[in-house]
């Protein structure tokens, strides 16, 4: 198959252009590298079955595929916070050009959604038939609700137009290629543990969140896009479910070295909990994660000791 997979030099999507190459796929990997990186697909570029386009997912672009994978946007809160307006652009406008051309060129349209649809959930741990506690005027909406309109554009195209789609929620993940300075809490705490900074805890760590390691997600990803029974909205996480304190203490006994706890606030609008009800990724993909969080955070750190080193 010829697949496009936009944000393809980010964090995640570096990983699914590797994975759909591995299967035999063209990829075409379409970015504006606001966040991605080319060191995160240089060894890809020599293949020639990839192809990289730099090109922004608000304007349309053209091009024959049988398979689109959105997953172009900012992801790390201050990222994303940076310029709110694009973000909600990119969430929006990417959801429409990736309808479109799925709409002319009749390909399998996918769509990264996310935990946040949730926002700061009541309902533990959040079902796919939750729908969510997210404040519209928030520092974190602009992330929020243009994943929650992409959602509903990729309902409407779906009912409309019969467009073929495809929607993941995914969980806090992790793993290599994850960019060092975003300020997600893993890459932060590893970093700062290696560098032999203060962790900086925001609020009083009781927060939680469940992380997943890449490889799970992807596979994740592909079992979704590639069988025909559900559309989903599908959660795909891990449920095991963590502190902020309990993960700064995990990293600090993996990393060794000086660094203490120090304590931030917590910024605007922070859940306090989130764990993925799984049921339905295992009822309808057979699918649940096989990667601890030990074990996940041994392959980050090892990555980020090295690219520290470089
Ligand atoms: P990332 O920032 O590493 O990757 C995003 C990629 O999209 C980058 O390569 C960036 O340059 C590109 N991009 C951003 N705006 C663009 C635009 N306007 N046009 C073209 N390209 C653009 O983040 P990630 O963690 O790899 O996230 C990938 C997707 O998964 C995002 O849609 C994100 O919302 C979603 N997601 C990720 C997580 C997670 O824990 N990693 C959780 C929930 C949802
Ligand atoms: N966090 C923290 N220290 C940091 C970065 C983040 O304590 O250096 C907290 C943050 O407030 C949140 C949690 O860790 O409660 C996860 O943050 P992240 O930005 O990784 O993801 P999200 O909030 O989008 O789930």
């Amino acid at each position: 198959m010829r697949i496009l997979v936009t944000g393809g030099a980010g964090f995640l999507g570096s990983h699914l252009c590797e994975r759909l190459l591995d299967e035999g796929n063209e990829v075409i990997c379409l970015d504006n590298f606001y966040t991605g990186f080319k060191r995160n697909i240089a060894h890809l570029l020599p293949n020639p079955n990839f192809e990289l386009m730099r090109h922004d997912v608000i304007d349309p672009f053209k091009v024959e595929v049988d398979q689109i994978y959105n997953l172009a946007c900012p992801a790390s809160p201050p990222h994303y916070q940076h310029n709110p307006i694009k973000t909600t652009k990119t969430s929006v406008m990417g959801a429409i050009n990736s309808l479109g051309l799925a709409k002319r060129v009749k390909a399998r349209v996918f769509q990264a959604s996310t935990s946040e649809v949730y926002g700061d959930p009541r309902v533990h741990p959040q079902p796919e038939a939750y729908w969510g506690n997210v404040n519209p005027i928030g520092i974190r909406s602009c992330y929020d609700e243009g994943k929650r309109v992409a959602e509903t554009l990729f309902f409407d195209y779906h009912r409309q137009n019969g467009v073929d789609i495809r929607i993941v929620r995914i969980f806090n993940t992790y793993g290599p290629r994850m960019n060092p300075d975003d300020g997600r809490v893993v890459s932060n705490f590893i970093v700062q543990a290696l560098r032999g900074q203060d962790i900086t805890i925001y609020g009083e760590g009781t927060q939680t969140r469940s992380f997943c390691y890449v490889d799970d997600l992807i596979e994740g990803f592909v079992r979704l896009m590639d069988q025909d029974k559900v559309t989903g909205p599908i959660n795909i996480g891990n449920p095991g479910e963590f502190t902020m304190l309990e993960l700064a203490e995990k990293v600090l006994a993996k990393v060794g070295g000086k660094s203490k706890l120090t304590f931030h606030p917590l910024p605007g609008d922070d859940p306090k909990q989130r764990q993925p009800d799984i049921t339905l990724a295992k009822q309808h993909l057979d699918w649940q994660p096989t990667v601890s969080l030990d074990e996940g955070l041994d392959k980050t750190i090892a990555y980020f000791r090295e690219l520290l080193q470089k």
